[in-house]
């Protein structure tokens, strides 16, 4: 993706505490304190510019959702959302998905979105896809037992790879579909680039997935 540097995101960003964070401490945070109600937290890596993640917000007020984003310059986007229209049960944080272990104690998230993650093409750099088994390590300890892994992608080769290696894991698939939109055009809730490429008439893979508990004895 290319990216355009936006002119005082950064201030803009560390001017509105009650709605992001800009992470550069790697120090945990305590998500209690960031929601004003105490219910389920559902977590997105990668939200770009925030559309998918406000209007599930915005449409599931039971529900907290907090949105991770890597770039400044994208998730101030996001961060415009929220003054328009607040929604408290919304928060944002700009940090590197690698650090979220450092961040979140284990069992915080009953949830995980990742839309439309970086491909990554050359085997070299595998170990960045967000599906990868050392992510995959991580969001096992920091969901909850039962908590779903929700992943949309138009990349075919990226969409294949996660299958298996999170099928290797062993995670459980409860739903696989190489043209997701074929079967529910009227209920997604889509993303910035799910937007752009369904009106180029891509096709969305889309899977489900949940960690496998552990057999005891
Ligand atoms: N989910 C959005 C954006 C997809 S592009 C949509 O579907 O429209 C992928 C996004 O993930 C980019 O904004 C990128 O900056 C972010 N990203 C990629 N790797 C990341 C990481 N390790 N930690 C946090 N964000 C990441």
């Amino acid at each position: 993706m290319r990216l355009r540097k936006v002119k005082g995101a950064k201030k803009k960003i560390n001017s509105y505490k009650e709605f992001i964070l800009d992470d550069q401490t790697n120090n945990p945070i305590d998500l209690e304190t960031l929601f004003k109600q105490n219910q389920p937290v559902y977590l997105e890596i990668g939200i770009g510019k925030g559309k998918f993640i406000y209007e599930h917000a915005k449409n599931n007020p039971h529900i907290n959702y907090l949105g991770i984003e890597k770039y400044t310059s994208v998730i101030v986007r996001a961060l415009e959302k929220q003054l328009e229209e607040p929604l408290d049960n919304l928060y944002l944080i700009r940090t590197d998905a690698k650090d979220l272990n450092d961040l979140f104690k284990q069992n915080s998230f009953s949830r995980l979105y990742l839309n439309f993650s970086d491909p990554w093409p050359k085997n070299r750099h595998r170990k960045r896809r967000l599906t990868h088994k050392n992510f995959l390590k991580m969001y096992e300890k920091l969901l909850v037992k039962e908590a779903e892994l929700h992943f949309k992608t138009d990349n075919i080769d990226l969409f294949e790879f996660s299958v298996e290696e999170l099928e290797a894991y062993p995670m459980n698939m409860l739903y696989i579909s190489r043209d997701y939109h074929s079967e529910y055009e009227n209920e997604i809730v889509t993303t910035e680039f799910e937007k752009r490429f369904k009106k180029q008439g891509k096709k969305i893979h889309k899977l489900t997935a949940k960690f496998k508990e552990e057999l005891n004895g």
